[in-house]
């Protein structure tokens, strides 16, 4: 049995269409693996990373870790999962479970990490495989469309949400207001009610300008800009160098930065030591575990969340990264697979 897949095969630009359309076979799940009917998949700036070389990816690989779909085959010494199960699959495909990070609750960390998509085929096809203690059961009242982005956007926002120990009354910053940070946005307001949210955006007007008003943001402000207020804690998802020295400018004392982004592609420019003096600090998030998935999908099914979706066909995916590289979509791309 054959099925459809979109491969990245080569290191290269974005612009020169690198994904190709392939029809190899459907994997066999192992003993401990189930076999996933993809239905959607999202769209993630990391794979513009993986294409462009940032983060390198195995090639080849097939990308995709925000991956929803319907258990349809299970290895003999699977418990957890049965068939027809809905499920999903995030960035983390598998950890040790025996290095001394994954002992202490920190598997995002392991040695032996394995990320879907990169180091692992991932869900830009119509089928995959997966040890079913990576796969997550869905809660019913979300939709798969919209479930998707929650599992890499919404499970590594929650980890940056977790991070950046937000208490209630702080004032919050956001730098850029994508995938990640337009559901961060959902998780302070609803655990955080007397915050205040200021979002920076790269050109006001923009869509996540647009996005940003429609959701109620107290202040919007262009990055770069000099502005007049200050905040306690800040999120950067941006892929901008230079945006640290300028966030930690107008952070408190005490405050954190937590940077969620895989890599940045500009350099962060030096910067005087007196814009981390009084205990500010600025840390970034790698990879997630399982509880942030949990965690994001309990917060989403709750809340409820229901992100901003624009749904490309699986062939489109060129199409897509391109898209959210532009800075055309508002919200999160998934890709319709079946
Ligand atoms: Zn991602
Ligand atoms: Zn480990």
């Amino acid at each position: 049995m054959k099925m459809k897949a979109m491969f990245i095969e080569r290191i290269g630009k974005l612009e020169e269409n690198p994904l190709i359309l392939r029809e190899v076979d459907i994997p066999k799940p192992t003993e401990n693996e189930v076999l996933i009917k993809v239905s959607y998949c999202g769209v993630c700036h990391t794979e513009i990373d993986e294409i462009e070389g940032r983060r390198m990816p195995k090639i080849p690989v097939i990308p995709g870790h925000e991956v929803v779909g319907y258990v349809v085959e299970k290895g003999n010494k699977v418990k957890n999962l049965k068939i027809g199960d809905r499920v999903g699959v995030a960035w983390i495909k598998h950890a040790c479970g025996k290095c001394r990070y994954c002992k202490s609750g920190e598997e995002n960390l392991c040695n032996d990490f394995i990320a879907t998509g990169a180091d692992a085929d991932g869900g830009y096809a119509e089928y995959m495989v997966v040890e079913s203690e990576f796969a997550y059961k869905i809660p019913e009242n979300l939709k798969d469309e919209t479930t998707a982005p929650i599992l890499c956007a919404g499970a590594v926002g929650f980890r940056a949400y977790k991070l950046s120990e937000i208490k209630d009354g702080e004032t919050v910053a956001l730098f850029g207001f994508g995938a990640s940070n337009h559901i961060v946005y959902r998780y302070i307001r609803y655990l955080n009610p007397s915050s205040k949210i200021v979002v920076f955006v790269k050109k006001l007007g923009d869509n996540a300008t647009k996005l940003a008003e429609e959701l109620g943001a107290d202040y919007i402000f262009e990055t770069f800009s000099e502005i007049s207020i200050t905040y306690d804690k800040a999120i950067d998802t941006t892929p901008v160098g230079e945006v640290i020295p300028y966030a930690l400018k107008y952070l408190n004392k005490g405050g954190h930065i937590v940077v969620n982004a895989i890599r940045k592609e500009t350099p962060i420019n030096a910067f005087d030591y007196t814009l981390i003096w009084e205990e500010r600090s600025v840390k970034s998030v790698a990879n997630v575990t399982r509880d942030d998935v949990i965690n994001a999908l309990k917060l989403a099914s709750v809340i409820p969340i229901i992100p901003k979706v624009t749904i490309f066909p699986l062939e489109d995916a060129n199409k897509a990264l391109l898209s959210i590289k532009q800075g055309k979509i508002q919200g999160a791309a998934v890709l319709k697979i079946s």
